[in-house]
């Protein structure tokens, strides 16, 4: 009796509503309702959805004040107390409302367009099955059929067991169900029928005997098939004669059941297994440790990956395992599959709704032990979490480029802290501020510098795309390329052709020398606009006219830079004929499992070389590789952002990962405007820890991250020169109320200026002191709230991009 008053975050994203309510509890919810359960509540004049967070047997307000709850829209609660704790955190960090933070745990199956049954699973009571059941079964569940009353009893059913509750999205997937059979436990039964047999009936014998080994368990018919090897008719006769009845079992969705091959536990080298034991000493001894493993591409990271996750697994808990991009990462997924079979459950937002909510319920049932998930994964709804792993730390599709903005390497570590455990962040290049921290000894840093087994490190070397172009026409292949490209056609093996589009497309460069211009303020590649004939930085609005002569060298040819991949392909059939080229980009991986179809294809020697954009550099793993050719490093080099040399470097070094993994010895052909740049002279060296010195030496100097936090504040308008207008207010009152050592760049338009229709303006901060910027900062978005119009105001903490 003591919980009466419950505070309810209700479905009204607004900035004046982003904080709890209190409604009273009516009595007869009062022993049902459970933190981080939905509800529905009166709000104004309506009736909203709204997520319990807090129940209280006090409040100021007086009863008159309170309306109570209208209805509980769960029989147990869909988001747990370490969440619910976790959306408080992350409103805070990512500007956005609570109950958007709320929402975008859930799968979607929980938004709207659902259809919930509840089933009798258990014996129940005459009158309720007549009552609420209607007689049947399994009956729709939705809560506006049923008064409080009955409510109150399916929630003490459903404790009980004796109901069970599943959620069907409507119209778009239902939970997909199989035969199954139910064996009969009755023991003294089976074996009189076991006697009575005819000698002759034999396959009736070993189904018996089977029962009997297994009585009174489910077996789906498939899999009762495959182990007994017998047909239909059997089991069907064995259903008459009552030995076992038939039922339906739910059938989850498995995008990747698919051809798995298991894999065998490898003996760790002498690398791998200090840094296996740092991790499992953090585990053993309950401890919050966050882990840099530096390891270089082919070091292995994997194998101490799966091999701590075994280790978590004997203490009974379970891991949580963060890839960039599940798409683009097929041959990880099944490594994990082929470790750990059916605990796996593969979370990313390429499933389909049924699937993504299949995968959800198996995690909430704690049917599995590891999780492997792209970004929104991380809230996997895993309440025993003794490990998680984030692979490729350094990549930008951790950050959510949307509202909300959250980024999961620190909600991973977020997670980590809350249930003292280790957290590791794994990569060939580290983020320049995740290594920051391991230097500053706030994360343990692990480092694997030789490649596991025999492999090794391919050489690199730099091709000077001046001269090619001084030699010849237009051309996407250097001399030095086309001869290794026909001797590894010649001799059988493949090769790995990148064509960076990363920041491709708008920025001008010198054809003589490589020089981009930069803007003389902030030191950054200047964006190319055609409307107006400019080159403009976005950071700071610095704006010149294009130039026709090179500022270094005098040359005319300095141009607009870029070439697509479908150029590339005509061109390399012109120039090997023979070759079997897949070619790998946006437009031929539009189609789900076209991605994996490929490589596939690939790892099977169906082709000889694979074209690709940027996608083909993360993780792909073939021994037949021996030559990857990067036919462009400097299109990441133009991108208008402080990262492009940090990109630029970690593009190189993945996709120069890809060669020479196996036996056979790798090279890479790396073609440049730009030799001299340290960015691809340190790819070159592979040495990560070299660019890491020089790389922090200059954002120092330029007040960049991580030694200043950078936030981004954009706003957008259907008038350009509303929205322009209104970020000057927005910058004059930045100017005004921020302390004096707060850097305010701009505002100046986005490098993609328009998109739908709608103008886009930004604002760059670079401070020190984030306590005092995170206050003015909300203060701004209440105004922005408040001032109706058409502007609309966000604001990124950490921008991944600034495009
Ligand atoms: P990374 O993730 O660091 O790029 P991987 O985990 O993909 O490296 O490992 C590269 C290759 O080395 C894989 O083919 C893997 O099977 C193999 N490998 C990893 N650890 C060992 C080991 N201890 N002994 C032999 N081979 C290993
Ligand atoms: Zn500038």
């Amino acid at each position: 009796m003591t919980k009466q008053f419950a505070q309810i975050i209700v479905d009204v994203p607004t900035m004046q509503t982003n904080q709890p309510y209190t409604y009273i509890v009516p009595q007869n919810m009062v022993d049902s309702l459970m933190l981080g359960m939905r509800v529905t509540v009166p709000f104004g004049a309506r009736q909203v959805m709204g997520f319990v967070v807090g129940l209280i047997s006090q409040t100021e307000l007086s009863e008159e004040q309170l309306r109570p709850i209208t209805k509980i829209l769960d029989l147990t609660p869909v988001i747990n107390t370490e969440l619910l704790s976790l959306s408080s955190y992350l409103a805070e960090e990512t500007f956005a409302f609570r109950i958007t933070i709320l929402q975008t745990m859930l799968p979607s199956a929980f938004k709207a367009n659902y259809e919930r049954t509840i089933k009798i699973i258990d014996e129940v009571d005459e009158d309720v099955r007549e009552r609420i059941f209607k007689g049947l079964d399994e009956i729709p569940f939705k809560s506006s059929d049923f008064n409080d009353t009955d409510i109150a009893m399916l929630l003490k059913l459903r404790r009980q067991h004796k109901i069970e509750v599943t959620i069907e999205v409507h119209n778009k997937v239902k939970i997909k169900t199989q035969l199954a059979y139910q064996f009969s436990n009755d023991i003294a039964f089976l074996e009189e029928e076991l006697e009575g047999l005819n000698k002759s009936a034999k396959k009736q014998k070993i189904v018996l005997q089977f029962i009997l080994g297994h009585l009174g368990e489910t077996w789906a018919k498939k899999e009762l098939q495959e182990v007994l090897g017998l047909s239909n008719e059997i089991f069907n006769q064995a259903a008459i004669k009552k030995w076992l009845k038939k039922t339906q079992v739910e059938l989850l969705r498995d995008p990747f059941r698919s051809e798995v091959q298991p894999t065998e536990l490898l003996k760790l080298n002498q690398q791998q297994q200090e840094a296996y034991e740092q991790v499992v000493g953090a585990s053993d001894t309950h401890k919050f440790q966050p882990f840099l493993l530096e390891g270089i591409t082919g070091s292995g990271k994997t194998e101490v990956y799966l091999q701590a996750a075994q280790h978590v697994f004997e203490q009974e808990k379970t891991v949580l395992f963060l890839v960039p991009e599940i798409a683009l990462t097929p041959q990880m997924v099944r490594r994990v599959k082929g470790r750990f079979g059916a605990q796996t459950a593969v979370l990313h937002s390429g499933l389909s709704d049924g699937e993504r909510y299949d995968e959800w319920r198996r995690i909430e049932r704690g049917d599995v032990k590891i999780v492997v998930g792209a970004r929104s994964a991380v809230f996997a709804p895993l309440d025993n979490i003794g490990l998680i792993i984030v692979d490729e730390e350094h990549e930008t599709t951790y950050k959510q480029s949307d509202n909300p903005r959250y980024d999961a390497r620190k909600i991973a570590l977020w997670r980590g802290d809350y249930y003292q455990i280790p957290v590791v962040l794994g990569s060939a290049t580290p983020s320049l501020e995740s290594r920051a921290r391991a230097q500053k000894g706030i994360y343990e840093l692990l480092t694997l510098t030789e490649r596991a087994g025999d492999a090794k490190l391919p050489s690199v070397q730099i091709i000077d795309m001046k001269e090619t172009l001084a030699q010849g026409p237009e051309t996407n292949f250097s001399n030095e390329l086309r001869i290794q490209l026909i001797d590894r056609l010649e001799k059988g093996e493949q090769t790995v052709l990148m064509l960076n589009r990363r920041g491709f497309s708008s920025f001008v460069m010198c054809r003589d020398c490589g020089y981009v211009p930069c803007d003389p303020n902030c030191n950054l590649a200047m964006t190319l606009h055609m409307d107006t004939h400019t080159l403009k930085c976005h950071y700071c609005g610095h704006e010149e006219s294009i130039p026709t002569v090179c500022a270094q060298c005098g040359s005319n040819r300095i141009r607009y830079y870029g070439t697509g991949t479908e150029k590339v392909e005509a061109e390399l059939h012109e120039l090997l004929p023979k070759a079997r080229v897949i070619r790998m980009d946006q437009d031929t991986t539009r189609k789900k499992g076209s991605m994996d179809r490929m490589l596939q294809k690939f790892g099977n020697h169906e082709a000889d070389i694979l074209l690709g954009t940027q996608m083909i550099a993360k993780g792909l793993d073939f021994p037949d590789v021996t030559l990857v050719g990067v036919l462009n490093a400097d299109t990441s080099l133009g991108l208008p952002d402080f990262h492009a040399s940090e990109r630029t470097f970690q593009l190189l070094t993945q996709v120069s990962g890809r060669a020479g993994r196996a036996q056979k010895p790798g090279e890479v052909f790396v073609q440049t405007f730009n030799p001299q740049h340290y960015a691809i002279a340190y790819a070159q060296k592979h040495d990560y820890e070299g660019f890491y010195r020089q790389e922090m030496a200059i954002r120092h100097a330029g007040n960049y991250a991580p030694y200043y936090y950078t936030v981004q504040i954009q706003a957008s308008h259907s008038e350009e020169n509303q929205v322009a207008m209104q970020m000057l207010k927005v910058a004059h009152w930045l100017r005004l109320h921020a302390d004096k050592n707060v850097i305010i760049l701009g505002p100046s338009p986005k490098p993609i200026a328009k998109m739908r229709k709608r103008y886009y303006f930004q604002i760059i901060l670079k401070f020190k002191q984030r306590h005092e910027m995170d206050k003015l900062l909300q203060e701004l978005q209440y105004r922005a709230q408040k001032a109706k119009g058409d502007l609309q105001l966000s604001i990124d903490r950490d921008p991944v991009s600034f495009m």
